[in-house]
């Protein structure tokens, strides 16, 4: 299965996820590379051309995985992406398949665009349409997620990362969220867990979760009928141990 990769090898970051000149509401980031002329943009993975918009608006163009790949946050889903601001997109037609890695879009000043950039967002699944437009008044791509937690960056230079955490491939991919405050939160396959158990292969351990998705301590949780009693870590007492209530007059986890 092929991981999704950075779509350029210098990563400098001229406008953010929900950059206030024109990202507002939006996980799009503009990317000026080495800004030294025109940038290269290499296919993440393996895509086909969804769709090509008009030079007016930038020379968008739309592209969805081939198959399932995996984010940098872990998940396994198909991709969607959009790109923005190439001068010249003659060469690229709707059904194209381009393989991962290959050249296929440049920097550009083609619509909206000071300076030559590119525009890129991202997103979980299969491309549905083209732009919703948000509460902000922004055109963004539906289902777009953070560019930090879809694409890895192995072989890229940083030159401003807008101080997002990055991975590469050799990072060890996790599925714990830190909410700061000794809260925890848990996300598998894009999914937050709420209102549920969850079997944890990193710590080798059950782990509930409230209706809120955080990590449920020293306390019950109701789970497919059974009481079960969630340690100070998190951690559920192995099944069939029982927890004794402070004043032995009874069990925690026994209803
Ligand atoms: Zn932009």
């Amino acid at each position: 299965m092929e991981k999704l990769m950075f779509p350029m090898r210098t990563i400098n970051i001229t406008q953010g996820v929900n950059g206030q000149y024109s990202h507002q509401g939006t996980y799009a980031i503009d990317i000026a590379g080495k800004d030294t002329g025109i940038d290269d943009v290499y296919a993440p993975c393996t895509m086909i051309c969804r769709y090509k918009d008009v030079p007016a608006n930038g020379n968008a163009c739309f592209f969805e995985s081939t198959e399932k790949v995996q984010f940098a946050d872990g998940t396994i889903d198909y991709a969607t992406m959009m790109f923005i601001h190439c001068n010249d997109v003659s060469h690229l037609h709707l059904g194209q398949i381009i393989k991962q890695g290959e050249v296929f879009y440049r920097e550009g000043t083609a619509g909206q665009a000071t300076g030559n950039h590119c525009h890129i967002e991202v997103a979980k699944g299969q491309y549905t349409k083209l732009y919703i437009k948000n509460a902000q008044g922004r055109f963004m791509l539906p289902q777009s997620v953070h560019p930090a937690s879809a694409f890895f960056i192995d072989g890229c230079t940083v030159k401003n990362g807008d101080g997002y955490v990055w991975k590469k491939t050799t990072d060890k991919i996790t599925n714990w969220i830190s909410c700061g405050d000794a809260k925890w939160q848990y996300r598998k396959d894009g999914k937050l867990i709420k209102n549920d158990m969850i079997w944890d292969s990193e710590y080798g351990a059950w782990y509930a979760f409230d209706k809120d998705g955080y990590m449920i301590r020293s306390a019950l949780f109701q789970y497919q009928g059974k009481f079960v009693w969630l340690e100070e870590s998190g951690k559920m007492l192995k099944n069939g141990e029982l927890k004794l209530k402070a004043d032995n007059s009874g069990y925690l986890n026994k209803a």
